[in-house]
C-alpha cells in the first residue's frame, strides 16, 4: 500500500514561525514562500487569520498574501478559526482555509478560547463564509493521538469531528499530533478505525517530532498508503499551548526519507535544503533539520578531506 508518490504541504511560514520570538518582517516571509513555492512544493500555508494579539507573527497574513508570487499549480492556505477569520481570508483569496478543532475540551479552550463544541459551531460559520466563492475548506484534528492535559483521546470523540469536516466536503482531513502523542501503532489503529467508516475520505497527517516518533509516525501512514503529509522547513515550530513542544517533523529530511525509499514528492531537494538554510538564517537560531548539518546520504565523500573522529 507504500504510495509511489506524495504531497508536501509545507507549514513553515505559519505553524513554524508563529512561536518564533524574532518578528520577521512581511518581506522576508514573502521571500521564504516565493523560494519553498519554487522548490516544486504545491501546498504551502502562507499565514493564518487571527487576531493580531494572540499571535502577533501572523498579524501581517493580508500583506503577505499580497505580495507573494503565485506560481501556478501551488494551492496558498490561510489558517482561520472563526467566521471573521473567513472573511478576511476569503478576501485576501486564499486558496485553501485550514481550519480545525481539537479533540480535547482544554486544549481547545487554551488555543482558541472555545470548547470543543463551540468550536465545532465555528466550524459552521467558516464554512458558511467559505461556501460559493474560490477558497476550498481544508480541515484538520488537533489532538488526534492524545492531549498533555486530559491523556487519551477517545477515538469517538476524533469521529464525530471528522463526521464534521468530512460534511463540509474537505478534500483532505489531517489529523494532527499537535503535542507529539503519537507511535505508529496509535497511528495506524486510529487511520484504521476512521477508514472502516469513511473508505473515501482521504487523511492526511500532521506530525510533530516533540519526542523523536515524528519520522517512525510518518512511516506508519506511508504504509498505510497515506499520501498527504504536512511538514515544516528546517523543522520550525512547535506550538506555543504545548508544554515544550518542539517543531514540525523537517521537510527536508522527510523528503530526504521519501526520495530514498523511492516515493516522489516531486520535490527539488537541493533547493529544498537551501531554503532550510535561509530559514534558519532568518530566524537566527539553529533549526532542528538533520540532512542540512549531514547531507544527504547518497552522496559521496572525499577520503582525502578531514574528516571528524568517528569512536
Ligand atoms: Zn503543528
Amino acid at each position: 500500500m507504500r504510495p509511489q508518490k506524495i504531497t508536501i504541504s509545507e507549514v513553515g511560514p505559519r505553524d513554524g514561525l508563529q512561536i518564533e520570538r524574532r518578528l520577521l518582517p512581511a518581506e522576508q516571509k514573502i521571500a521564504l514562500i516565493d523560494r519553498l513555492s519554487a522548490t516544486g512544493l504545491t501546498r504551502i500555508e502562507v499565514s493564518a487569520f487571527v487576531h493580531p494579539k494572540v499571535v502577533p507573527q501572523m498579524a501581517d497574513a493580508e500583506a503577505v498574501f499580497a505580495g507573494i508570487m503565485r506560481r501556478p499549480g501551488v494551492r496558498y492556505a490561510g489558517l482561520v478559526m472563526n467566521a471573521r477569520g473567513a472573511e478576511r481570508a476569503v478576501a485576501a483569496s486564499v486558496d485553501d482555509i485550514k481550519t480545525g478543532i481539537a479533540v480535547s475540551d482544554s486544549f481547545n479552550e487554551l488555543n482558541v478560547r472555545m470548547t470543543t463544541e463551540q468550536g465545532m459551531r465555528a466550524l459552521g460559520e467558516i464554512a458558511a463564509v467559505a461556501k460559493g466563492t474560490r477558497s476550498r475548506i481544508v480541515g484538520g484534528i488537533a489532538t488526534a493521538f492524545g492531549c498533555p492535559y486530559e491523556g487519551p483521546v477517545p477515538i469517538e470523540q476524533v469521529h464525530r469531528l471528522f463526521a464534521q469536516l468530512a460534511g463540509f466536503g474537505a478534500p483532505v482531513i489531517y489529523l494532527a499530533d499537535t503535542t507529539g502523542m503519537a507511535n505508529p501503532a496509535s497511528i495506524t489503529r486510529t487511520i484504521e478505525s476512521l477508514r472502516a467508516r469513511w473508505p473515501n475520505q482521504p487523511i492526511g497527517l500532521h506530525l510533530h517530532n516533540t519526542r523523536g516518533l515524528g519520522l517512525a509516525n510518518a512511516l506508519a501512514g506511508l504504509e498505510l498508503g497515506v499520501v498527504d503529509f504536512e511538514s515544516s522547513i528546517g523543522g520550525l515550530g512547535g506550538c506555543p499551548f504545548a508544554p515544550r513542544a518542539v517543531g514540525n517533523i523537517c521537510t527536508e529530511d522527510f523528503v530526504h526519507m521519501a526520495h530514498e525509499m523511492g516515493i516522489g514528492t516531486g520535490v527539488d531537494l537541493d533547493a529544498l535544503l537551501r531554503v532550510a538554510a535561509f530559514t534558519q538564517e532568518a530566524v537566527g537560531r539553529p533549526l532542528p533539520g538533520m540532512v542540512m548539518k549531514a547531507g544527504k546520504a547518497n552522496e559521496r565523500h572525499d577520503k582525502a578531506a578531514p574528516r571528524m573522529k568517528v569512536d
